[in-house]
Formats: structure tokens, sequence, C-alpha cells
């Protein structure tokens, strides 16, 4: 039997190993680590909320109201408060009927997923979806077809094949509004006319997309105007919300089922209620006048970091993917910068596929302009010739 050891010398050989360091400061757009501080380029936090004051007064808040845990999943101690005027309000906001909150984002997925579909069922994935979805997927037992990133002609030729063979079979095509680790968007627009005219469900994943895209910042189904013809969109108040937390929201027969299904919400713990408190106050920031004006200034910064980086301005995402290739160009990259007071981490497989390692840059309105020009100049040997989009 191979031993933990031997595997780990061969992840770090392969320049995979991953090591957990010790942050000596709150998240921010600097932070203090290992005694020295650092420029961050903090992964997800693309409003600066998760060190907003008024997120942490709501969270005090909601210890003070509703004590600091649940003590058990919602089936067994009853419904608090706050997870029902949350799911409430994102119904609300995402125009369905009905929402259902998770501990995680992760949690939405893998219990939602298996619920809706089964064996002699289809799940097609995008080629690059989260690990959340590939999990889900296998676990339901439903066949699992993959298809090419974004790819849509290849997507209508495996759903009309599977449409020929069973006009019954139930089929969830599911894919990411933002793509995690390469920064660009679905065309979502195409996608709800193409799983409408096979008569698909459509999963869409808005973890990087809520509170970043859409007047109100609830995502890419908002700023397209397709919320209403969405059977699932799922996010996470772990990212742009700056909290923990995942949500489905879906028509009231589907989250109905899922409160029978859905086993990482049945046989896990609520969120603490408190928490689910603090998510109102952050949801209700995004959508205010507030929000709208931290979404501008991320529009600028990513602009002048485009720029300054001699970039085009079509994408409209805080995720900048600089591909290097190999693993130990992407770690070398990654440790000059930090020798140069900057964190922007490497990226490896399996998080994304083999030879494809990058620095991923996630660009946030917290950060005042000297900082983005201080980046560029940093990543100027680099990435002109590099940018993934
Ligand atoms: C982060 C992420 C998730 C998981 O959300 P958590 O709340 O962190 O568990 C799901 N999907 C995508 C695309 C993500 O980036």
């Amino acid at each position: 039997m191979t031993q933990p050891a031997e595997i780990l010398n061969q992840l770090a050989n392969d320049g995979l190993l991953r090591s957990l360091r010790t942050l000596d400061s709150a998240p921010g757009v600097t932070i203090t680590r290992g005694g020295r501080q650092l420029l961050n380029f903090p992964p997800n936090d693309y409003l600066g909320l998760a060190g907003h004051p008024a997120l942490a007064a709501a969270l005090i808040d909601g210890v003070r109201h509703y004590g600091a845990g649940a003590t058990a999943p919602r089936l067994v101690c009853g419904s608090h408060p706050p997870h029902q005027q949350l799911e409430k309000l994102l119904a609300e906001a995402k125009q369905t009927e009905a929402a259902l909150t998770f501990s995680s984002g992760f949690a939405v997925a893998i219990g939602a997923i298996p619920a809706i579909v089964g064996k002699g069922d289809v799940i097609m994935l995008d080629k690059l979806s989260h690990a959340c979805l590939v999990d889900a997927a296998r676990l339901s037992g439903a066949t699992l077809r993959v298809f090419p990133h974004n790819d849509l002609r290849k997507l209508r030729r495996l759903l009309a094949g599977v449409r020929a063979r069973s006009a019954g079979a139930r089929v969830l095509v599911a894919t990411e509004a933002v793509f995690s680790m390469d920064g660009d968007v679905c065309p979502l627009r195409e996608l709800v006319d193409l799983t409408e005219q096979h008569d698909a469900l459509l999963w869409l994943d808005e973890a990087h997309a809520v509170g970043v895209m859409g007047g109100q910042g609830m995502g890419l189904a908002e700023a397209e105007g397709l919320q209403g013809r969405i059977a699932f969109q799922m996010g996470t108040f772990s990212k742009a919300l700056g909290l923990a937390g995942g949500y489905l929201a879906a028509p009231r027969g589907w989250i109905d089922l899922l409160v029978n299904r859905a086993r990482s919400f049945i046989y896990s713990t609520a969120p603490p209620p408190a928490l689910a408190h603090a998510v109102i106050v952050a949801v209700e920031l995004v959508r205010s006048a507030e929000g709208l004006r931290l979404r501008q200034r991320l529009g600028e910064n990513i602009r002048l970091f485009r720029n300054s980086l001699g970039m085009d301005e079509v994408r409209s995402t805080p995720i900048q993917a600089i591909s290097l290739g190999s693993n130990d160009a992407a770690l070398a990259a990654s440790a000059t910068l930090e020798q140069d007071g900057l964190w922007v981490p490497a990226i490896r497989y399996p998080t994304v596929p083999r030879g494809t390692a990058r620095l991923r840059v996630s660009l946030s309105a917290a950060h005042p302009p000297a900082a983005i020009h201080r980046l560029a100049a940093a990543l100027c040997p680099l990435s002109p010739r590099h940018p993934i989009h």
C-alpha cells in the first residue's frame, strides 16, 4: 500500500504539493504573513465586503439575538427566522418562487444535484466546471457527459442525441456564469435557448457573478434579464458577499423536494442563524446604491489593470488569469511577486487542466489605483504575452 509520504513526495516532484500557510492579519488589500506586509489580491472578495464594518456589526448583532450556533439541522431544530427571511429575500432578488440556503456552495451542489437527477437521467457539464459540480454529477448516478468549454455546437449535438434516444429522460445542463479560474463568461442566452429547445433543465453556478454583475448585483442572469428562464440558480455567500454559505433559487416544487431529498441539507447542522442575519445585510448592501458604487469602482479597476498591460477591455470580470503553462513557472512567478511584496496565487492541476498553470489575479473595488499600477508594473515582464483572454 502506498504511504502518504510517498504520495506527498511525488506531488512535490511534480510541483503540485500544497500546504497551508498562516495569515497574521484579517483578509484585506494588505495582509501580514510571516512577519511581512503584502499587497494582496484577495481571491474572490470582489467588493471588499469581507472587511466591511456593516457586515461585522451585523454578525455581532445576530449573535446577540440568535446565539452562536444553530445546534441541529433545520428539519430537527426548527427553522430560525433569519434563514427564512434570507430565503424570501433571495427568491425575490433572483425572481424565483423560492430559495433554499445551505452551509456552503459546495453543499448546495452535492446535495441538490443528486436530488434532481439520478440513474437513467443525463447531466451535461462544461469542461471547466467547478469541482463541486463534477462531484455532484458523479454522486448522482446520472449519465455524465462533458462538453468542451462554452462549446454550444457540441452541446447541441449531445442534447439532440439524448433526445433522439429518449424523449422522456430528465436532462440537466450545468455550467458557471463566470468561470472561476479563467474569468470568462458563459454564453447564457444561447444556453437558455438550447436547453429550452431540448426540454432540458439549466443549472447556473453564479459563485463569481453574484455581487459583481447585474444592475442589482444579482449576477449574470439578472444582467441578461434571464432569471425567469433558468430552472436552478446557485450561488455562494462566501465570495463577493464576504461571508459563508450557499443558496439555490428555483421553482417552489423543486425547493420543497430538496427539503425532503438534499442530503447535505437534511443531515447537516444549519449554519448559525447569526450568519444568515449578516448575509441579509450583505445582500441588501449589494443591491443598494453603495453596492452599485462598489461595482463601478471594481469596473474602473478592471479597466485600469487591463489598460496598464496593453490588453483590450472586452472582459468585464474581476478574475484575470495569466497563463504560464508549467507548474514550476507559475510557482516561480508567484514567488517573485511575493518578494516584491505582492501576493498573487499560482493555480495548478487539478484546479485547472494539466499544462495550464497560471497566476490568478483577483481584482477588488477595495484596491486603490496605486495598487493596480504596482501589480501591473510587476506583471509587465510576464503578462502581455500570456493573457488567457
Ligand atoms: C467557490 C465556488 C463554489 C463553492 O462555494 P463555497 O461556498 O466556497 O463552498 C462553487 N462553485 C464555484 C464556481 C466556486 O467558485
